[in-house]
C-alpha cells in the first residue's frame, strides 16, 4: 500500500505517514455508506439533532489536540488552528437545528392537496483542499449529516491528519458506523472515484478552478449534484473618505492570513488616487508588524507556506526586478517561509495582479474614482470575496451591488461567517454553502399529490 508523508511546513520534518486509499477501498467505503444510509435517514429528527450536538461537544473537548495536529501538519498558527477546530464544532451545532426544521409545504391545488418533503440527496462525497482542512470539512459535513445523508470525506494529500481524527471523534460521539468516513488518498484516485461512482449522489468540492471545472463536467455525465468552491482574486477597495487608519491597519490580515493561502484573500488593494500615498504610508508599518514565525507560538500571526513547490510558485510572482514597495520579515532556516510582500506600482497585465497567487503577495493599485474601482474589481474571471472601505453608505451599497462577487464586507475584512451564505460568482464556484439555506443543497424536494375527490 502506498503512503503519504505529512511534513511540518515550519520545520520540513516528517510528522506522520498516512496510507493512501485505493479506488477499491473507495468502493468499499461507498458500500458501507450505502448500508448506513437507510438507518441514518430513519433516525428520528430530534435524535439526529442531539447526535450532531454530541459530535460538536466531542470536537470541542478535543480542540487543543486538533489545533496542535493542524499546527504541525499544516503550519497554521496555533491561535488560528484553535479557531478552526472551534469552527467545526460551531457549524455542527448550527446545523443540529436542521433535522427538526426540514419543513415541506402544503400547496392548494384543485381536486386534493399537495405536500412537499425534503428528502436526503444520498451519499455525499466531500473533497477538501489543503488550505483550511478543518473548516471546509465542517461546512459540508454539518448540513449534509443534518439532512440525513452519509458523508465520505477525502482530505487533501498533504493535510489529512485533522480530518482523520474528526472521523474518529464522530464514532466516539455515537454516530453510527458508515455515516461519516474519511478516506485519505489521491485526488485522481479516491476523489475521482467518488465523482464517478453512481451511488454517490452529490459532490461538494473545494479547490482549484481547474480541477473543479473538470469535476463539474464529470458530474454532468450522471447529472450528479455538485457544489463548487473555487479560486479567487478579490479586491479590497479603499475610497478617500474611508477610515484610512483602520483600512490600512487591517489590510495585511485580509491577504496575509493563512500566509495568503486563502480563497478569500484580498490580494488586490484598489485605493482612490487622492489618498494613495497616505494609504501606502499607513500600510507599510502594518505589513512590517505582521508577526511571522513559529506556528506554535500564540503570538504568531502568519506561518509558512504549505510546501517547497508552493513557495516556488508564489515566488515566481515576484521575479527579480519586481516592483516590491516593501515587505515584512520571515524566518531563515528550515521551513517554507515567504515574507509578506507588497507590490506597487504594477502593470495592468502583471500576473501578480491578474492571477490567484495563493501566497502572501498583494498588489496596490491607484484608481481615479468609483467607476474605475468597479471596473478593475470586476476585471477577473473570479468573483469570490472583497471589501469596500467608505463612510458613504450610499456608495457602499452602490459599489457592493456592482462588484460581481459572492461575499462582500463593508468597512471590514470578514469573509466567512457560518450564519450567512458563502460561495462565488463566475469561475469562483457554483452554489452556496453555509447559512440557513445550506440544507437545501443536501435535499431533494419531493412533491406528492393526494386526491380528495
Ligand atoms: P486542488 O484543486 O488541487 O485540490 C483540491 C482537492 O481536490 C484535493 O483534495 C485533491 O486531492 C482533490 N482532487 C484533485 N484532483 C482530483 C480529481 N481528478 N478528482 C477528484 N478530486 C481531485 O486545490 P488545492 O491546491 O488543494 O487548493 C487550492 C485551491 O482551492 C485554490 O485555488 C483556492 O482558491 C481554492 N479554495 C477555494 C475555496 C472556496 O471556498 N472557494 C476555499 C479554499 C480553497
Amino acid at each position: 500500500m502506498s503512503t503519504f508523508t505529512v511534513l511540518n511546513p515550519a520545520t520540513e520534518q516528517a510528522v506522520a505517514s498516512v496510507p493512501a486509499s485505493s479506488a477499491e477501498q473507495a468502493d468499499e467505503a461507498i458500500s458501507r455508506a450505502a448500508a448506513a444510509q437507510p438507518g441514518w435517514r430513519a433516525v428520528a429528527p430530534g435524535e439526529r439533532a442531539s447526535l450532531l450536538r454530541r459530535f460538536a461537544d466531542v470536537v470541542d473537548a478535543h480542540n487543543e489536540e486538533l489545533a496542535q495536529l493542524e499546527v504541525t501538519g499544516t503550519g497554521h498558527p496555533v491561535g488560528q488552528a484553535r479557531w478552526e477546530a472551534g469552527n467545526v464544532a460551531a457549524v455542527l451545532r448550527y446545523y443540529s437545528a436542521g433535522p427538526e426544521r426540514l419543513l415541506g409545504q402544503q400547496i392548494p391545488v384543485p381536486g386534493g392537496l399537495n405536500v412537499t418533503f425534503k428528502e436526503p440527496v444520498g451519499i455525499v462525497g466531500l473533497i477538501v483542499p489543503w488550505n483550511f482542512p478543518m473548516p471546509i470539512l465542517g461546512w459540508g459535513l454539518g448540513p449534509a449529516l443534518a439532512a440525513g445523508n452519509p458523508v465520505i470525506a477525502k482530505p487533501a494529500e498533504r493535510t489529512p491528519l485533522t480530518a482523520i481524527r474528526i472521523g474518529e471523534l464522530a464514532l466516539e460521539a455515537g454516530l453510527p458506523e458508515g455515516v461519516f468516513q474519511v478516506l485519505p488518498g489521491k485526488g485522481s484516485v479516491v476523489g475521482q472515484r467518488l465523482v464517478d461512482h453512481e451511488l454517490v449522489r452529490k459532490i461538494v468540492f473545494t479547490g482549484s478552478t481547474e480541477v473543479g471545472s473538470k469535476l463539474m463536467a464529470d458530474c454532468a455525465r450522471q447529472v450528479k449534484r455538485v457544489t463548487l468552491e473555487l479560486g479567487g482574486k478579490s479586491a479590497n477597495i479603499v475610497f478617500a473618505d474611508a477610515d484610512l487608519e483602520q483600512a490600512a491597519a487591517t489590510a495585511p490580515y485580509a491577504v496575509f492570513d493563512n500566509a495568503g493561502q486563502d480563497c478569500c484573500a484580498r490580494s488586490r488593494i484598489l485605493v482612490e488616487r487622492s489618498v494613495f500615498d497616505r494609504f501606502m504610508e499607513l500600510l507599510e508599518p502594518a505589513v512590517l508588524g505582521v508577526a511571522v514565525g513559529d506556528p506554535g507560538d500564540p503570538g504568531t500571526e502568519m506561518g509558512p507556506l504549505i510546501s517547497a513547490e508552493h513557495r516556488a510558485r508564489v515566488a515566481s510572482y515576484v521575479p527579480d526586478g519586481a516592483p516590491v514597495a516593501f515587505r515584512g520579515q520571515a524566518p531563515a532556516g528550515p521551513g517554507y517561509w515567504y515574507p509578506p510582500t507588497v507590490l506597487a506600482p504594477v502593470g495592468a497585465d502583471d500576473p501578480a495582479l491578474t492571477e490567484e497567487v495563493f501566497g502572501p503577495v498583494v498588489t496596490v493599485v491607484p484608481v481615479e474614482d468609483e467607476a474605475e474601482a468597479i471596473r478593475i474589481a470586476n476585471d477577473t474571471p473570479y468573483g469570490l470575496s472583497g471589501s469596500i472601505w467608505t463612510r458613504d453608505i450610499g456608495r457602499a451599497l452602490r459599489v457592493a451591488r456592482a462588484v460581481e462577487t459572492g461575499n462582500l464586507s463593508v468597512n471590514s475584512h470578514a469573509s466567512v461567517r457560518y450564519w450567512t451564505p458563502f460561495g462565488g460568482f463566475k469561475q469562483s464556484g457554483l452554489g452556496r454553502e453555509l447559512g440557513p439555506d445550506a440544507l437545501d443543497a443536501f435535499t431533494e424536494v419531493k412533491n406528492v399529490f393526494i386526491a380528495t375527490e
